[in-house]
């Protein structure tokens, strides 16, 4: 996709990179994936992730134990500055974030030969998948300044080994790969 297919001018979350779904790579545990966008002096980061890497599992709660720890990981994802740093000569400040979990639903059997006698929970728990969204919408000072992104969420999810990143921004690469052992990506 060429950079300037894309239309960055919408002033809301969720638009301006949603082009790129397309392109949105298959659930894969231990792999996220990463948008990033400037537009002017709007800098808008999307993060998509497995829940398995950012909560710890992907069905839904099942329990106040679960709940808490699902409550605690979609509030972490709150705190931009655990998850990435910005050059601070750049003066971003975050203006408006969404996280969310997603549970797929798992497609109906259509056949017969579908209803087993396996125990729902067990058959869900095998097979349900569930992915983390979180976007972040910053306006910064001086963007030319904007020359690089770490990613500091490594420390926090030791089983997301790699994250994929996709930068619409002039002198980047269209894809690059980014790990905790590799976390920059400069431009
Ligand atoms: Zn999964």
């Amino acid at each position: 996709m060429h950079p300037t297919t894309l239309s960055l001018a919408a002033c809301t979350l969720l638009i301006p990179l949603s082009a790129l779904a397309e392109e949105h790579a298959a659930h894969e545990h231990g792999h996220g994936e990463l948008n990033l966008a400037i537009d002017g002096q709007q800098l808008l980061i999307e993060l998509h992730a497995p829940a398995a890497d950012v909560i710890g599992f992907e069905h839904p709660p099942r329990n106040a134990k679960e709940q808490q720890q699902q409550a605690q990981a979609l509030e972490s994802l709150q705190h931009a500055d655990r998850l990435f740093v910005l050059p601070a000569a750049a003066g971003c400040q975050l203006q408006q974030q969404q996280v969310q979990a997603s549970h797929e639903a798992e497609p109906e059997p259509a056949s017969a030969a579908a209803q087993t006698r396996q125990p729902a929970a067990e058959h869900d728990a095998a097979h349900q998948h569930s992915d983390i969204q979180a976007e972040y919408a910053f306006h910064c000072q001086h963007p030319t300044e904007l020359n690089r992104l770490t990613l500091t969420l490594f420390a926090h999810y030791p089983t997301l080994e790699k994250v994929s990143l996709q930068a619409i921004v002039p002198g980047t690469p269209d894809r690059s790969e980014l790990s905790a052992s590799q976390p920059t990506l400069q431009w």
